[in-house]
């Protein structure tokens, strides 16, 4: 079995903030998990990196194009490390490697007769990059969706591409496979956007200098859109050193938020099958945040930056918070105080408690020694996977973490303490089973929390004995081996000062 996620290639005009950190936990969290499957996997992520907004935002900081890119890109990857993520190859659009791919790529298109040449008029939003038709501006005033900005009359000879006669394979496409975009509301409204009726899309650039140069007509450039969804195809070209799209292609998952949802849901697609490539299997299209009600922005002093979590609490924290506190696939609500709220509450209490109290009372009671026993608790591995194969990363934490309150509450229950108290064999036996059980449930949550916080749950299993033991068929309940050593670890989510 073989599974290629990607995150959108994030556009350096602007600094890494949280809705980076969160698609790329996502996918991160996906990646891992298929790898404990014994799935192969390809994990990519990375930098879009042409477009007048890039070369707006270099010139507004007195840099080349490229200088700029470069310094911002380095910013990117620096998070995607922070974060340990574990993405298999970390892909830049000004690789020479990509562009030259790129223009293969549209060449082939223009060869086949898949171009035509035509005059470009129409309402242009230049932060976006993007022509809106009047139907999808903010009326009156026809602002940007995204921006809230009046959008310019832009006139220029283009290259086009016929979106609009690929609208019946395109519906087949979707007919055929209706999980392709998740969740269902995203598949309605993309499928509707194709019923509606499609426009040509325009393909290249007259205007913008700061991309890749058209094959047949370097004066014009590669739409940078054209150019930043090839990334998905050419990464698997050339990103391992080998070309790995025998192996890999079609992507199995793309994530994005909806902004991006007609770019990956309907040109994508229409662009692969003009050229004769397999489109992907599915999209997954997740929400925005706010943060106490309000958009997130440097002008409101309400931004929560990544790196800052990171720093006071571990990736970690950061990791379990988006993705627990959010259900993915809705817009959410993230705070500082919510933060706190989880780090506390869940995983230093209801997590770090549970691992910290199983391994004292073995090293106490069992002389540091997994006992003989039968673990008493539900197994809950088989609908963890069940939603993860879902793409419902906040369902499955939620599975695993009952399993993390029904071990608590067992603790409270079997009071192995008391237990400890008596050398009836009966009672010995009872505390046999309430430690196994403890012991090795820590140990399942550790192989089930492994894709959400990796650091953590390297030390939890290293904990219980069973170090490095991350596959998914050591999920199940009962696979602990008797007399396994116990550890007492240092706490796994220290307190911390606000
Ligand atoms: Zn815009």
């Amino acid at each position: 079995m073989a599974f290629s996620v990607t995150t959108p290639i994030y556009y350096v005009n602007s600094d890494p903030h949280l809705g980076h950190a969160y698609t790329t936990v996502a996918g991160d969290a996906l990646a891992r998990h298929h790898r404990q499957r014994g799935e192969d996997v390809f994990f990519l992520t990375g930098t879009d990196e042409h477009g007048g907004n890039v070369a707006r935002a270099a010139e507004a900081a007195g840099m080349p194009p490229k200088q700029f890119c470069d310094e911002v890109s380095e910013r990117f990857r620096r998070l995607t490390t922070a974060m340990e993520s574990s993405n298999d190859f970390f892909i830049r659009t000004t690789d020479p490697e990509h562009e030259r791919r790129v223009q293969d790529f549209v060449q082939h298109l223009y060869h086949d007769g898949h171009l035509y040449e035509g005059t470009y008029a129409g309402l242009y939003c230049s932060s976006c990059e993007v022509f809106y038709t009047e139907g999808d501006l903010i009326q009156p005033g026809n602002l940007c969706p995204i921006h809230n900005r009046p959008v310019e009359w832009v006139e220029e000879k283009n290259w086009f591409f016929p979106l609009s006669k690929w609208a019946p394979k395109l519906l087949e496409l979707y007919d055929a496979n209706p999980d392709f975009v998740r969740p269902r509301a995203r598949y309605n409204e993309a499928r509707s956007m194709i019923a509606g009726g499609l426009e040509d899309v325009s393909f290249t650039r007259a205007t913008v200098s700061w991309g890749i140069p058209v094959p047949w007509e370097p004066s014009q450039t590669i739409y940078v859109w054209v150019d930043a969804l090839l990334n998905y195809r050419t990464a698997q070209e050339y990103g391992l050193g080998r070309d790995v799209t025998a192996e890999f292609w079609p992507t199995s998952l793309h994530l994005m938020a909806k902004d991006i949802l007609r770019l990956h849901g309907i040109v994508w697609p229409a662009m692969l099958l003009a050229a004769g490539y397999e489109p992907p299997r599915g999209l997954f299209v997740h929400g925005y945040f706010t943060t106490g009600g309000e958009k997130m922005s440097k002008t409101m002093g309400n931004v929560i930056d990544p790196f800052e979590v990171i720093d006071l609490l571990g990736a970690d924290a950061l990791r379990f918070y988006l993705m627990r506190e959010v259900q993915w696939g809705q817009d959410g609500d993230v705070t500082w105080e919510g933060l706190h709220r989880r780090y506390e509450g869940e995983l230093a209490n209801d997590l770090g408690n549970l691992v910290s109290r199983a391994t004292a009372m073995i090293v106490r009671y069992r002389e540091g020694r997994v006992p003989e026993g039968r673990n008493a608790l539900e197994p809950v591995h088989e609908s963890v996977a069940a939603r993860l194969d879902a793409v419902d990363l906040s369902g499955a934490l939620e599975e695993i973490w009952t399993l993390v309150r029904s071990a608590n509450r067992y603790v409270e229950e079997q009071q192995p303490w008391v237990l400890a108290r008596s050398d009836e064999p009966e009672q010995v036996r009872a505390l046999d089973d309430a430690l196994y059980t403890l012991a090795d449930t820590v140990r399942s949550l550790g192989v089930m929390l492994y894709p959400y916080i990796p650091a953590s749950a390297e030390k939890i299993l290293a904990a219980v004995g069973d170090p490095g033991a991350i596959t998914w068929e050591r999920a199940a309940l009962g696979t602990l081996a008797a007399g396994s050593e116990v550890r007492q670890p240092e706490p796994l989510f220290p307190r911390v000062e606000k």
